[in-house]
């Protein structure tokens, strides 16, 4: 999507998390429109010279443990933009290690935001935020800009404090900035502990023979599943509109890990209930949730919306799995 940036000068951009699976669509689609890209790598990757690079961008080290490497990362790229997409993302562990998810998501859009502040440069920020921060609801009654906040885990308590946090950024100190509350968004790019990827790969697996069943928790549950980099041009979007503002970004439709199942099956030409078994123990307490976004607000105040159907998401991961794995 060509979104034009705000000066007549091509952006320098940061981007955290950049080696996630939305850093690498949104580090593509910043290149391709010939921005000078710089993405942070966390620390795991610090002494990894075998993460998934994307061409042409320029890694700096940063953690958002740790003010100061902050700061070196800012003094690297100059940035005119920062995105920060760095998080701790896996919601069914968040209660294993809470401090962690807390250091991370909370103080480190914390120490993110304060680096910026002292930087005294005009840079735009845009805060990868999350649908958890309005907790679980079983009515399926769609959530939007004005929906309160109410999360129920702590990765949705770190996300809500970091929503606030930009939210003042904004309003008390006039930095340009924004939060996107992001409903799931899947790719081939998901790493396989995620459901809908997990399910992607076992149909690929199973139409190649190399497995026989998939083992599922509740099948109920319901998310709006989104096409993850239609939401990265959202972002793109968002920091670059005249006045930044928060944005729901979903699809606005709900489907269950059922209706996945089934589309991936049917995929590959195969029946789902002869393949899907459910496990109690892979439950969790919120799964019966329904989870739904509103973002007509972003349709009609930035022209987004999502294109890609759940249908063809669907085809887009298990042809990426088939592919995996026939080129083994
Ligand atoms: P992801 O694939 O798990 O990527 C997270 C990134 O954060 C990784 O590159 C990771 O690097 C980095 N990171 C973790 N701890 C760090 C630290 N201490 N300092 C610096 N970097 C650190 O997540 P994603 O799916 O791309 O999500 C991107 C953002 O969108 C996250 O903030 C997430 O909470 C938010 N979000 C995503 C969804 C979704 O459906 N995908 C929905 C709502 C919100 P390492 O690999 O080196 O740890």
């Amino acid at each position: 999507m060509n979104i034009p940036p705000l000066s007549n000068r091509l952006p320098r951009v940061l981007v955290t998390g950049s080696t996630g699976q939305d850093g690498s669509y949104l580090c593509r689609s910043l290149i391709a429109e010939g921005a000078v890209v710089f993405g942070m790598v966390g620390p795991e990757q610090e002494s990894n010279a075998t993460f998934a690079r994307t061409e042409g961008v320029h890694y700096v080290d940063g953690d958002l443990r740790d003010a100061p490497s902050l700061r070196r990362a800012l003094e690297q790229a100059r940035p005119d933009e920062v995105y920060n997409l760095a998080a701790v993302t896996f919601v069914p562990s968040s209660w294993r290690d809470p401090g962690a998810i807390f250091d991370v998501n909370s103080l480190g859009v914390a120490r993110l935001l304060a680096a910026i502040h002292d930087c005294g440069a005009p840079i735009r920020f845009c805060q990868a935020s999350s649908a958890e921060i309005f907790g679980s609801s079983s009515s399926g009654q769609p959530r939007d800009e004005e929906t309160p906040l109410r999360p129920d885990n702590p990765y949705g308590v770190s996300k809500a404090h970091a929503h606030r946090l930009v939210a003042h950024a904004r309003e008390a100190h006039g930095l340009p900035a924004c939060s996107a509350i992001l409903f799931n968004h899947e790719s081939p790019l998901r790493p396989a502990h995620f459901v809908t990827r997990k399910i992607t790969l076992a149909v690929a697996r199973i139409a190649r023979g190399l497995d026989r069943e998939l083992v599922l928790g509740n099948l109920d549950a319901a998310r709006d599943w989104g096409y993850a980099p239609e939401y990265m041009d959202a972002l793109r979007l968002m920091l670059r509109a005249r006045e930044p503002r928060d944005y729901v970004v979903a699809t606005g439709r709900a489907a269950s890990v059922r209706d996945f199942a089934n589309l991936a099956f049917a995929h590959v030409g195969l029946d789902w209930r002869e393949y899907v078994r459910t496990d109690d123990s892979l439950q969790r307490s919120q799964d019966c949730s329904v989870r739904i976004g509103n973002a007509s607000r972003i349709g009609s105040e930035l022209g987004w919306k999502a294109r890609t159907s759940l249908e063809e998401l669907v085809a887009i991961m298990v042809d990426a799995d088939l592919a995996r794995i026939d080129a083994l």
